[in-house]
């Protein structure tokens, strides 16, 4: 049954994990797909140009780990997916599919898979949020794509009122993007997901992790970081373990004592660029064209017309561009602490202490705290590199 709210509105600063967002003026908290269902009849696909103005009735919430929701709120009703289960089927000797919930908590499903020698999920640890979410923005993390996982998924589809299997193929999944997120107008999705099919592999009794692609991580398992990706593996278990601790020690498993993890993670995506289009880069503040010798880039396929692309790293680019650890902070880099010495937005919201991707709470942050210093940050990118950084969690009632 699903339940509605009544008396005080809910917050939206309750339920995200950057802690802030003012009052939705409904809440309905499905505890079963039928009741999703239910409720996403009674609010179908609002035409384009009331999505593209921000005026869509629903928002549907997960864990609320990539979402920033202005202080005003929003003034529809918040669809708070909430049901959980996983099946398994085996597919053959050494494959297994999982049916996974909207509303399961994602590192609870990954726990599940590496406690029973299922393989594929482990560098995906610690990731907060619901599963129905993973599929929306093609989570990643160390070297790993849930894309690289999933079979097809459910979901409801608000255009044409009714249930449709998505395939992997379907989804047209890219780097942080996927078909579910580009048909999402202004935090107004077309497609919502009711569960997840993922097929894993099982390893009768060895229970080796897949290959480790990341070079820190496989560094830190002890791997030989000079070989193959391909053929680097680990136990499932200590890969795990490794993935938890290395994501601790930046912030990026959530702590409610750890301000540094009051974020959406990471606020930037990564720039992808045509490899061409490097060399005419400009920084307005220098007048010198091209990205420096030293600046970190990897090969990330084509676009349509061809052309090679390269994947550059905000985080470099950000602390580059004097936007460092702490950046916002009265004691952070200088270029943040404001015009009294006081903190970008008065020290209430800064870049991480532990790495220069996320944008944080420091206790009693506004929406608008986190989007002054993102601002920020983006401007002194832009000034100079001549790079604009694009945001990774999707904006409600607010812009950057
Ligand atoms: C500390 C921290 C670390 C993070 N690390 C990573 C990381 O390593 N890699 C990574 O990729 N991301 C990372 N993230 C971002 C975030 O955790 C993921 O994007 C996650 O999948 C979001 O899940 P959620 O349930 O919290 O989504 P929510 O924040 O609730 O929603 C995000 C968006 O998806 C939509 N949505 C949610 N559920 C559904 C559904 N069932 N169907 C359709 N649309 C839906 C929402 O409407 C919203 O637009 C991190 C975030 C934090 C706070």
């Amino acid at each position: 049954m699903s339940t509605v709210n009544s008396g005080q509105p809910k917050r939206l600063r309750d339920y995200t994990t950057a802690r802030v967002g003012g009052p939705a003026a409904g809440w309905v908290v499905a505890h079963g797909e039928d009741d999703a269902v239910d409720e996403l009849r009674a609010h179908p696909l609002p035409s384009e140009s009331a999505r593209s103005a921000g005026q869509d009735t629903l928002l549907v919430l997960g864990g609320g780990s990539n979402l920033l929701v202005s202080d005003e709120g929003f003034s529809g009703t918040v669809l708070q997916l909430a049901f959980d289960g996983i099946s398994a089927e085996p597919v053959n000797d050494d494959e297994v599919d999982l049916t996974v919930a909207a509303g399961h908590h994602w590192d609870a499903v990954v726990a599940w898979t590496v406690e029973r020698g299922l393989v594929g999920l482990e560098a995906l640890s610690g990731i907060p949020g619901a599963a129905g979410a993973v599929p929306v923005q093609n989570v990643g993390a160390y070297g790993a794509e849930v894309a690289q996982t999933i079979v097809e998924i459910r979901a409801w589809d608000r255009e044409a009122q009714d249930l449709v299997v998505l395939s992997n193929q379907d989804l047209r999944f890219s780097y942080r993007d996927s078909l579910l997120k580009r048909t999402t107008v202004q935090g107004s999705p077309r497609y919502v997901v009711l569960s997840v099919r993922l097929r894993l592999t099982h390893q009768q009794g060895k229970a080796l992790s897949a290959p480790v692609r990341y070079a820190e991580l496989a560094r830190s398992l002890g791997l030989d970081a000079e070989a193959d990706g391909a053929f680097r593996r680990a136990p499932l278990a200590e890969v795990r373990q490794k993935v938890l601790q290395l994501r601790a020690g930046k912030g990026m498993v959530l702590d409610p004592e750890d301000h540094d993890t009051w974020s959406t993670g990471s606020f930037f995506t990564n720039p992808i660029l045509p490899e061409s289009e490097l060399p005419n880069l400009m920084a307005p503040s220098l007048s010198v064209a091209g990205l420096p010798e030293g600046a970190p880039r990897f090969p990330a396929g084509e676009n349509d017309r061809g052309e090679a692309l390269v994947k550059l790293s905000a985080a470099w680019l950000i602390d580059r561009a004097g936007c460092g650890k702490g950046f916002g902070l009265p004691e952070g880099p200088e270029a943040g602490r404001g015009a009294d010495g006081a903190g970008l937005a008065g020290g209430r919201a800064s870049l991480s202490t532990k790495h220069t991707l996320a944008v944080t709470n420091r206790g009693d942050a506004s929406a608008e705290d986190l989007l002054t210093v993102a601002r920020a940050a983006r401007h002194r990118v832009r000034e100079t590199f001549g790079v604009t950084l694009h945001p990774e969690p999707v904006l409600i009632g607010c812009r950057l």
